[in-house]
Protein backbone atom coordinates (compact mmCIF):
# COMPACT_ATOMS: atom_id res chain seq x y z
CA UNK A 1 0.00 0.00 0.00
CA UNK A 2 0.91 3.33 -0.89
CA UNK A 3 -0.25 6.64 0.85
CA UNK A 4 -0.92 9.75 -1.70
CA UNK A 5 -1.47 13.42 -0.62
CA UNK A 6 -2.40 14.57 -4.10
CA UNK A 7 -3.18 12.54 -7.32
CA UNK A 8 -0.99 14.64 -9.53
CA UNK A 9 2.22 12.61 -9.25
CA UNK A 10 -0.01 9.88 -10.99
CA UNK A 11 -1.29 12.01 -13.78
CA UNK A 12 0.22 12.72 -16.94
CA UNK A 13 0.16 15.59 -19.29
CA UNK A 14 -0.75 13.86 -22.41
CA UNK A 15 -0.36 17.15 -24.36
CA UNK A 16 3.22 17.11 -24.15
CA UNK A 17 5.16 14.12 -25.89
CA UNK A 18 8.14 13.24 -23.67
CA UNK A 19 11.17 13.19 -25.44
CA UNK A 20 12.35 9.60 -27.24
CA UNK A 21 15.64 8.41 -25.84
CA UNK A 22 17.60 7.86 -28.45
CA UNK A 23 19.91 4.44 -28.49
CA UNK A 24 23.71 4.92 -27.28
CA UNK A 25 25.79 3.55 -30.80
CA UNK A 26 27.84 1.17 -29.99
CA UNK A 27 31.55 2.26 -31.38
CA UNK A 28 33.65 -0.71 -32.05
CA UNK A 29 36.84 -1.36 -33.90
CA UNK A 30 36.72 -4.68 -35.86
CA UNK A 31 39.53 -6.08 -37.97
CA UNK A 32 37.93 -8.78 -39.98
CA UNK A 33 40.62 -11.77 -40.37
CA UNK A 34 40.65 -14.57 -42.36
CA UNK A 35 41.59 -17.90 -40.94
CA UNK A 36 44.42 -19.37 -42.36
CA UNK A 37 43.14 -20.97 -45.16
CA UNK A 38 44.87 -22.47 -48.43
CA UNK A 39 44.32 -21.03 -51.43
CA UNK A 40 41.54 -22.54 -53.60
CA UNK A 41 43.02 -22.72 -56.86
CA UNK A 42 46.49 -24.85 -56.05
CA UNK A 43 46.26 -25.79 -52.49
CA UNK A 44 49.01 -23.14 -51.17
CA UNK A 45 48.94 -21.69 -47.90
CA UNK A 46 48.02 -18.36 -48.52
CA UNK A 47 50.16 -15.38 -46.92
CA UNK A 48 49.36 -12.37 -45.47
CA UNK A 49 49.50 -9.81 -47.99
CA UNK A 50 47.69 -6.51 -46.08
CA UNK A 51 45.71 -4.54 -43.55
CA UNK A 52 43.35 -2.31 -45.53
CA UNK A 53 42.55 1.48 -44.14
CA UNK A 54 39.94 1.52 -41.99
CA UNK A 55 36.33 2.58 -43.13
CA UNK A 56 33.22 2.81 -41.30
CA UNK A 57 30.54 -0.08 -41.21
CA UNK A 58 27.31 1.06 -39.38
CA UNK A 59 24.47 -2.16 -38.52
CA UNK A 60 21.50 -1.70 -37.05
CA UNK A 61 23.57 -2.09 -33.57
CA UNK A 62 27.03 -1.29 -34.21
CA UNK A 63 29.46 1.86 -35.55
CA UNK A 64 32.35 -0.29 -36.97
CA UNK A 65 35.52 0.91 -38.16
CA UNK A 66 36.18 -2.14 -40.33
CA UNK A 67 39.64 -3.30 -41.42
CA UNK A 68 40.59 -6.09 -43.39
CA UNK A 69 43.03 -8.47 -43.61
CA UNK A 70 43.89 -9.44 -47.27
CA UNK A 71 45.97 -12.85 -47.86
CA UNK A 72 47.88 -13.54 -51.42
CA UNK A 73 48.69 -17.02 -52.44
CA UNK A 74 52.77 -16.97 -53.31
CA UNK A 75 52.71 -19.74 -55.48
CA UNK A 76 54.49 -18.69 -58.59
CA UNK A 77 52.82 -21.28 -60.41
CA UNK A 78 49.38 -20.77 -60.00
CA UNK A 79 46.77 -18.43 -61.29
CA UNK A 80 45.83 -16.97 -58.31
CA UNK A 81 49.26 -15.79 -57.17
CA UNK A 82 49.99 -14.49 -61.21
CA UNK A 83 47.11 -12.51 -61.63
CA UNK A 84 47.44 -11.20 -57.57
CA UNK A 85 44.21 -12.45 -56.65
CA UNK A 86 43.18 -10.59 -52.77
CA UNK A 87 41.74 -13.11 -50.35
CA UNK A 88 39.70 -11.45 -47.86
CA UNK A 89 36.75 -13.01 -45.20
CA UNK A 90 33.86 -13.82 -47.38
CA UNK A 91 31.75 -12.76 -44.82
CA UNK A 92 32.65 -8.78 -46.16
CA UNK A 93 30.73 -9.34 -49.03
CA UNK A 94 27.69 -11.29 -47.31
CA UNK A 95 27.09 -8.28 -45.28
CA UNK A 96 28.86 -4.86 -46.40
CA UNK A 97 27.68 -3.63 -50.17
CA UNK A 98 30.77 -2.62 -52.20
CA UNK A 99 31.44 1.24 -51.24
CA UNK A 100 28.37 1.56 -49.15
CA UNK A 101 28.33 2.79 -45.39
CA UNK A 102 25.08 1.01 -44.16
CA UNK A 103 25.35 -2.60 -43.36
CA UNK A 104 23.29 -5.17 -45.10
CA UNK A 105 20.91 -5.99 -41.98
CA UNK A 106 20.42 -1.91 -42.21
CA UNK A 107 19.46 -2.31 -46.05
CA UNK A 108 17.00 -4.68 -45.11
CA UNK A 109 15.50 -3.34 -42.31
CA UNK A 110 15.14 0.48 -44.54
CA UNK A 111 13.21 -2.09 -47.20
CA UNK A 112 11.38 -3.80 -44.53
CA UNK A 113 9.68 -1.33 -43.11
CA UNK A 114 9.11 0.44 -46.75
CA UNK A 115 7.69 -2.28 -48.52
CA UNK A 116 6.07 -4.22 -45.28
CA UNK A 117 5.28 -1.08 -43.09
CA UNK A 118 4.58 1.50 -45.25
CA UNK A 119 6.35 3.55 -44.01
CA UNK A 120 7.31 6.89 -46.20
CA UNK A 121 11.40 7.88 -46.43
CA UNK A 122 10.85 10.61 -44.02
CA UNK A 123 9.43 8.36 -41.31
CA UNK A 124 12.17 5.89 -41.94
CA UNK A 125 15.14 8.52 -40.79
CA UNK A 126 13.26 9.29 -38.20
CA UNK A 127 12.45 5.51 -37.03
CA UNK A 128 16.14 4.40 -37.67
CA UNK A 129 17.12 7.18 -35.34
CA UNK A 130 14.78 7.00 -32.64
CA UNK A 131 14.86 3.08 -32.23
CA UNK A 132 18.48 2.92 -32.87
CA UNK A 133 20.01 6.24 -32.69
CA UNK A 134 21.51 5.26 -36.69
CA UNK A 135 21.66 8.43 -38.17
CA UNK A 136 21.09 8.51 -42.14
CA UNK A 137 19.46 11.42 -44.51
CA UNK A 138 16.62 11.05 -47.04
CA UNK A 139 18.50 10.30 -50.05
CA UNK A 140 20.07 7.90 -48.26
CA UNK A 141 17.46 6.47 -47.41
CA UNK A 142 15.83 6.41 -51.38
CA UNK A 143 19.25 4.84 -52.22
CA UNK A 144 19.34 1.57 -49.73
CA UNK A 145 15.84 1.00 -50.29
CA UNK A 146 16.14 0.78 -54.03
CA UNK A 147 19.31 -1.29 -53.38
CA UNK A 148 16.76 -3.41 -51.40
CA UNK A 149 14.23 -3.36 -53.80
CA UNK A 150 16.49 -4.79 -56.22
CA UNK A 151 17.72 -7.50 -53.92
CA UNK A 152 14.26 -8.61 -52.94
CA UNK A 153 13.14 -8.96 -56.59
CA UNK A 154 11.10 -12.29 -56.65
CA UNK A 155 12.32 -14.40 -59.16
CA UNK A 156 10.33 -17.15 -61.29
CA UNK A 157 11.24 -19.57 -64.06
CA UNK A 158 14.11 -21.90 -64.94
CA UNK A 159 15.32 -24.84 -63.60
CA UNK A 160 18.78 -26.85 -62.10
CA UNK A 161 19.77 -27.90 -65.35
CA UNK A 162 20.20 -24.44 -67.21
CA UNK A 163 21.85 -23.40 -63.65
CA UNK A 164 24.46 -26.04 -64.61
CA UNK A 165 24.63 -25.88 -68.21
CA UNK A 166 24.85 -22.04 -67.61
CA UNK A 167 28.39 -22.46 -65.29
CA UNK A 168 29.89 -24.93 -68.13
CA UNK A 169 29.19 -22.82 -70.42
CA UNK A 170 30.86 -19.98 -68.52
CA UNK A 171 33.84 -18.93 -70.78
CA UNK A 172 37.69 -18.94 -69.06
CA UNK A 173 36.48 -17.57 -65.67
CA UNK A 174 35.29 -19.31 -62.71
CA UNK A 175 32.78 -18.23 -60.75
CA UNK A 176 31.74 -18.90 -56.96
CA UNK A 177 28.08 -18.39 -55.31
CA UNK A 178 27.78 -18.38 -51.83
CA UNK A 179 24.97 -18.18 -50.14
CA UNK A 180 24.45 -17.60 -46.60
CA UNK A 181 21.00 -16.68 -44.54
CA UNK A 182 20.92 -13.36 -43.48
CA UNK A 183 17.23 -12.19 -43.03
CA UNK A 184 14.49 -14.34 -41.53
CA UNK A 185 13.93 -16.96 -44.60
CA UNK A 186 15.57 -15.26 -46.96
CA UNK A 187 19.22 -16.27 -48.48
CA UNK A 188 21.57 -13.60 -50.42
CA UNK A 189 23.57 -15.23 -52.68
CA UNK A 190 26.93 -13.57 -53.81
CA UNK A 191 28.31 -14.49 -56.93
CA UNK A 192 31.97 -13.62 -57.70
CA UNK A 193 34.94 -14.37 -60.45
CA UNK A 194 36.70 -16.42 -58.09
CA UNK A 195 39.88 -14.90 -59.97
CA UNK A 196 39.87 -11.13 -59.68
CA UNK A 197 37.42 -11.94 -56.25
CA UNK A 198 35.05 -8.93 -58.01
CA UNK A 199 31.59 -9.29 -56.98
CA UNK A 200 29.57 -9.59 -60.07
CA UNK A 201 26.14 -9.54 -58.37
CA UNK A 202 24.47 -9.96 -55.27
CA UNK A 203 20.64 -11.18 -54.28
CA UNK A 204 18.41 -11.40 -51.83
CA UNK A 205 16.22 -14.27 -52.26
CA UNK A 206 13.38 -15.57 -51.10
CA UNK A 207 13.57 -18.95 -51.88
CA UNK A 208 16.84 -20.25 -52.40
CA UNK A 209 15.68 -22.95 -55.06
CA UNK A 210 17.04 -23.70 -58.22
CA UNK A 211 14.22 -21.65 -60.05
CA UNK A 212 15.00 -18.48 -58.29
CA UNK A 213 18.66 -18.63 -58.52
CA UNK A 214 18.67 -19.13 -62.22
CA UNK A 215 17.31 -16.55 -62.47
CA UNK A 216 19.54 -14.36 -60.52
CA UNK A 217 22.40 -15.71 -62.54
CA UNK A 218 21.00 -14.53 -65.74
CA UNK A 219 20.41 -10.95 -64.48
CA UNK A 220 24.00 -11.48 -63.57
CA UNK A 221 25.28 -13.20 -66.95
ZN1 LIG B 1 47.49 -20.64 -55.44
ZN1 LIG C 1 52.03 -6.87 -51.92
Amino acid sequence: MEKAISLIDFIKDEFVPEPKQIPERIKKEITLDLEDIFCPFCGHPLEYHYLSNARPLITIKYDISLRVVHKRCVNEECVACASKRNFYNPSLDLYMLPKKTYAMDVILLIGHLIQQEHYTEEEVVKYLLEEHGIIISQPSVNNYKRIALALGEALIMGNEEKIKKGLDGLPVRVYSIDGLSSNRSRTLFVIRDLISGIVLGSALLDKHDADTIHDFMEAVF
